[in-house]
C-alpha cells in the first residue's frame, strides 16, 4: 500500500470521501458522498496499490471482475428506475484502481450523454446518514 494515497488508506476514504457499503473479498464498496447520480457508487481494489486495470496481477483479475459484476448487478437490483449503468475506470486524479458505477435514468439531465460532460451544471445532493443507510440497507440484500 502506498502511504499518500487516498484510496489505500480507509479512515481517509471514510472521513473525507465515500460512504463505506461492504468490504467484498477483491475490492471495497463506497456510495460517492457526490450523490448527483442517485445510488453512485465506487468500487476499488483492495489487495494493493495499483493504477490501472491492465494492472491487476492474476488471479485477482478474474475475481475482481467477477465481483464488480455482482455490484453493478447488486446496483440495478436496488432500484426500479435504472435503464443503465455506466462503469469507468479512468485514473486521472486518484492513481490507485477503482471503478465509478453510475446509475443512468431517463430522468437524468445528461441521459444518453457521457455522465461527466456537464456535471458542473447539475446541483449538488447531499444527502443524511439516514439516506445513505437505507440505500446501503437495499443494495446490501443484493451482495
Ligand atoms: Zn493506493
Amino acid at each position: 500500500m502506498k502511504k499518500d494515497c487516498v484510496f489505500c488508506n480507509k479512515k481517509m476514504l471514510e472521513d473525507e470521501y465515500m460512504f463505506p457499503i461492504k468490504e467484498m473479498e477483491n475490492g471495497l464498496l463506497f456510495f460517492d458522498k457526490d450523490q448527483r447520480y442517485q445510488g453512485k457508487l465506487i468500487f476499488i481494489y483492495k489487495h494493493s496499490h495499483i493504477v490501472g486495470l491492465e494492472d491487476i496481477p492474476s488471479p485477482y483479475d478474474e475475481s475482481f471482475i467477477k465481483e464488480l459484476k455482482k455490484v453493478n448487478l447488486a446496483l440495478k437490483s436496488s432500484f426500479d428506475d435504472i435503464e443503465l449503468l455506466n462503469t469507468l475506470t479512468m485514473g486521472n486524479y486518484i492513481e490507485h484502481c477503482h471503478f465509478h458505477i453510475i446509475p443512468r435514468r431517463k430522468s437524468d439531465k445528461l441521459f444518453g450523454r457521457n455522465p461527466l460532460n456537464g456535471l458542473e451544471d447539475i446541483a449538488h445532493v447531499h444527502l443524511s446518514t439516514k439516506q445513505f443507510e437505507d440505500m446501503k440497507d437495499k443494495i446490501l440484500k443484493f451482495l
